[in-house]
Parts: structure tokens; C-alpha cells; sequence
């Protein structure tokens, strides 16, 4: 069974890790730093900081924005949950704007015209590596005062043009943090891994120290003891401070060796990511059940670093159910997957915020047609030819 998603692994990966293994630091140690200096550059963010997953990596971007009690974030509904959960670990309200018919992304023109005066950030997500349109996105949130975060999950490598420059995603003025995640099924895997990528000294400072519990060596830091009789030139070697209430959030060198050593990889995975693409959009144009990945802008094709290969189908034309075709692709080795179920329909979202049907009804109408297929770069030619034929005879002609 071909699945919908899936890492790449090769023998270089593995040494990679059994090195670390041999030496003597298996987390804190130099593999960490390499690896945000390498993203950091691929990017072409000022800052990196390597977490242990893309969710912490949002709940610290809530902690260094000081979002919490009061305050109002607002993502897109068509995400994985925890781009908006993220709201909820700090107190805040997480809460959701419509999308747009082409890139299912959040709709900037739906964010002005629900914008409520305690909305603290806006979380844009990048839904299947293409993405929103963050200079108009950035334009509303930040007349209103707000911050913007892009969840760049999806979206690892990847990037736009505007204006006739181009841009990547988590290295373009129009985000204050973006997150990434290495998730085996995201473009590039640490097994489980995450990071977060900014321009600001003090979002990345934080964020550092946040992540592993609060605690600083850092010596022009320190603050003291209060009333401590020692003074602190006197403090020894052994001192510390812990000066916020921080987490364990760090990501092993273990994993970190791994991620460099996918890095080497990344622009062959894009490639081979968007050569799919671009087959199953000529194998599927024909098909009038059947709508292929829509652009917000076209221009944007060639930068795009797709995570998923999602469509649209009728259906009702089609003349059978989503359970039916997705059992029909399965029964002949074709994996496929439903991204996303509006977030805001989910019952933690309901019964805690009273979100209800209707409350972003474009994200509602693309979840009833919403069908992923695979699309991994170890696939093969023929694995591509077999997805091609299945959904093609989903409707025999
Ligand atoms: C995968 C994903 C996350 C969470 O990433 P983890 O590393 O699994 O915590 C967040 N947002 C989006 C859009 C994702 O796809």
C-alpha cells in the first residue's frame, strides 16, 4: 500500500546518527547548533531555535509574543489542530477566519471583516506548502496592532513571490516567527522535531531560554538572588538563573544530526515532490470530478515545496461516497488521507468556544471534497503511474 505520506531514509542518515551516538554529547550539544545555523541560512532567518516539535514551537511563539488571558488568536480552520491549539495552552481564545477558494488559506479580506479589537496574533498557515498571501495578511494584523505567525509546517523550503522578488517562507518581512515541523511525514523528518525561525533578538533570546526551562548561563543576564549575601561576581562556575517558567522543549543532537543530514536532501525532495505534482496535474486536468491544487498566484509554481498532494472531488458526480473511493484507491494499494476536518468543528472546539457549523463555511465546503493523495519523494515512477490509474478509474469512462 502506497501511503500518503512518508520519510526518506538513506544510509548517510543513519551514519549520521550513529556518530552522534559514539560522541559525547547526545542533546545541548554542537549537532544542535549546526543544525539552526544551517536552517537558519536555508531560510534565510536571522535566528533559529531547535525544539522537540512544531507544537511546543507554537506554544513558544504564544510565550515570547506574551500572548495569554484576554487575548484573541486567529488561524485558518483548514490546518492540523495545533495551529490553533496553540491559543489554548497560553489561555488565550483560539478562534478561526474563513479561507480563500484558491490557495485554502487564510482569507485576508475575511480577517479584516472579522477582526475583533483583543485578537493578539494571527497564525497563518502555509496548507500544503503553498502560501497565504502573508504581505496582506501582515497588513491587516499588524495595523490592528497584532503579530503575525506563520506556520510553516507544510511548507519547508519553500516560498513566493510578491512584487517580483522572491521570497521564502519563514525569510520574508511579513512574519514575526514562523515554525516548521520534522514529523516523518513533513518534507524533511527528525523523527520528531520542530523549529522556530525569527528576525527578532529578543523573540529568539526567550525562546532559547523557554526552552529549556527558563535557566541561563548566560552571565550579562543575570539578575541575582534578592537578598543572597554572595554578590554575583562572587557566584562560581556552577551558577545559574532561572528567570521565567520555561519547559523541557529541547531536540536531541541525535535528531538534530539526522536533521543536517536531511538538509543535504531537501532540494532533491522538493523536486522530486513537485515533479509528482506536476504529473498528477496533467494525468487529472481532463477529469470534470475532479479539481487539481488551485494557486493563489501562478507565479508561485516553481517555489512552491509541497507537503500534500490535495484535490477536490464531486463526489455526487463522482456517484459514490469519499469512504467508497478512498476503500476502492485502497483495495488497490493507494493510501489516501482527509486535510483537514475544519478545526474549529472539532468537539474540544465546540463545547469549550461554541464554534458551530457555519462559521467558516468556505473551510467547511473544501473538507466535504477534500482528498489527499500520496505524495512522498520515495515514490517510485511506477507507484506515480499507479495513483495516476486508480483515481482516474474511480468513474470507469
Ligand atoms: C504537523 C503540523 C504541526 C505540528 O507539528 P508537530 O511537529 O507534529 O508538533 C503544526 N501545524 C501544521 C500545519 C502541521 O502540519
Amino acid at each position: 500500500m502506497i501511503p500518503y505520506g512518508k520519510q526518506f531514509i538513506d544510509e548517510d542518515d543513519i551514519a549520521a546518527v550513529v556518530s552522534v551516538l559514539k560522541s559525547d554529547f547526545l542533546t545541548s550539544g554542537p549537532q544542535v547548533e549546526a543544525f539552526e545555523a544551517e536552517f537558519a541560512a536555508l531560510v534565510g532567518a536571522k535566528h533559529a531555535v531547535a525544539v522537540c516539535n512544531a507544537t511546543v514551537a507554537l506554544h513558544l511563539a504564544m510565550l515570547v509574543g506574551k500572548v495569554g488571558i484576554g487575548d484573541r488568536v486567529v488561524s485558518s480552520p483548514n490546518t492540523f489542530v495545533a495551529s490553533a491549539n496553540c491559543a489554548a495552552f497560553v489561555g488565550a481564545t483560539p478562534d478561526f477566519c474563513d479561507i480563500d477558494s484558491d490557495s485554502y488559506n487564510l482569507c485576508p479580506e475575511a480577517l479584516a471583516a472579522s477582526w475583533q479589537d483583543d485578537t493578539k496574533a494571527v497564525v497563518a498557515v502555509a496548507y500544503a506548502g503553498q502560501s497565504p498571501d502573508m504581505p496582506a495578511i501582515a497588513e491587516v494584523a499588524r495595523k490592528r496592532g497584532a503579530m503575525v505567525i506563520e506556520d510553516g509546517c507544510h511548507g519547508i523550503g519553500g516560498g513566493f513571490t510578491h512584487e517580483g522578488k522572491d521570497y521564502k517562507i519563514g525569510g520574508h518581512p511579513w512574519a514575526d516567527i514562523t515554525t516548521f515541523s520534522f514529523h516523518p511525514v513533513k518534507t524533511m523528518t527528525t523523527g520528531e522535531g520542530g523549529i522556530l525561525v525569527t528576525d527578532n533578538d529578543d523573540y529568539a533570546q526567550l525562546a532559547r531560554k523557554l526552552r529549556s526551562h527558563g535557566i541561563t548561563r548566560d552571565a550579562n543576564t543575570f539578575t541575582g538572588l534578592g537578598d543572597s549575601s554572595v554578590s554575583l561576581q562572587e557566584q562560581g562556575s556552577w551558577y545559574y538563573e532561572m528567570q521565567d517558567l520555561g519547559y523541557n522543549y529541547r531536540l536531541t543532537d541525535l535528531q538534530c544530526a539526522l536533521g543536517l543530514s536531511q538538509l543535504k536532501k531537501l532540494p532533491a525532495f522538493i523536486e522530486r515532490r513537485r515533479k509528482i505534482v506536476a504529473q498528477y496535474n496533467t494525468a487529472f486536468a481532463d477529469l470534470p470530478w475532479l479539481q487539481t491544487p488551485k494557486l493563489l498566484n501562478t507565479k508561485n509554481a516553481g517555489h512552491i515545496s509541497w507537503h500534500l498532494y490535495s484535490v477536490q472531488i464531486d463526489f455526487a458526480a463522482l456517484g459514490q461516497s469519499r469512504s467508497e473511493a478512498m476503500e476502492s484507491l485502497r483495495d488497490q494499494g493507494v493510501g489516501s488521507q482527509v486535510l483537514y476536518i475544519p478545526v474549529h468543528l472539532q468537539p474540544y472546539y465546540r463545547k469549550e468556544f461554541g464554534y458551530a457549523v457555519g462559521k467558516c463555511p468556505k473551510a467547511e465546503a473544501y473538507y466535504e471534497k477534500a482528498l489527499s493523495l500520496p505524495l512522498f519523494p520515495k515514490m517510485s515512477d511506477a507507484d506515480v503511474d499507479l495513483v495516476i490509474q486508480t483515481v482516474k478509474n474511480l468513474k470507469p469512462l
